[in-house]
């Protein structure tokens, strides 16, 4: 018996998106949601960095568009995120995290998964207050090297640029019904048990 499909994708994977505003606390609990269930973590927010380490052209237009806190253009991370979705045939599922931004991503994410006879499981959104938000990135802007996290008015400018362009990808998301809203505020571990409560009635 194959475990995979005619091209090389398994059939039973699981497929979801960490969802919501920035420092709400995706990327520390992707980190561990990745361990815990074996998923590949996709995050087009490092996967620019990583661009931008390596001083690529794409990585050097993005980072103008960072270091304002707007939206790098659709087209480019979704050819991101195709790529890494070719890269990783035999991944058991993937985690989502800081993508799909816009609705147009969300559509274009949905024909990439569709191409490989797979689909979006669920997208698990985080809720966190504005104030803790500014409060927790401004924290981490003290310790990382992201230039995106130490300026007050760029925080304030990728929160807008969250209301105005990221939450619709929540709506689009609930006409399928496969939204579950959680409370991101709390210790790490607490939010951790939450968010594996929901994927292990859903598994
Ligand atoms: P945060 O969630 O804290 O804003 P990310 O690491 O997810 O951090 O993203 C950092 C920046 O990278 C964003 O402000 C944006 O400029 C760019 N970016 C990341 N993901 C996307 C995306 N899916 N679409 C457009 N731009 C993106």
């Amino acid at each position: 018996m194959s475990l995979h499909n005619y091209n090389g994708y398994q059939s039973n994977m699981f497929n979801l998106i960490l969802f919501g505003p920035p420092g709400s606390g995706k990327g520390t609990q992707s980190e561990k949601l990745i361990v815990k269930y074996g998923l590949k973590h996709l995050s087009t927010g490092d996967l620019l960095r990583s661009e931008i380490a390596q001083q690529t052209a794409l990585g050097m237009e993005a980072k103008k568009l960072m270091d304002k806190g707007q939206l790098v253009p659709d087209e480019v991370v979704i050819g991101m995120i195709s790529s890494a979705l070719d890269a990783n045939p035999l991944a058991r599922g993937f985690l989502f995290d800081g993508f799909p931004r816009t609705a147009a991503q969300a559509e274009a994410l949905d024909k990439l998964l569709d191409l490989k006879n797979t689909s979006i499981n669920v997208m698990l959104a985080l809720e966190v207050s504005e104030e803790e938000l500014v409060r927790r990135l401004l924290k981490r802007g003290e310790t990382s090297d992201r230039s995106d996290d130490t300026n007050e008015n760029v925080i304030r400018e990728r929160i807008a640029v969250y209301h105005s362009k990221t939450a619709a990808v929540a709506d689009y998301y609930k006409t399928f019904d496969k939204v579950m809203m959680l409370k991101g505020e709390g210790t790490v571990d607490e939010i951790f048990a939450r968010l594996c409560n929901e994927i292990n009635t859903r598994l």
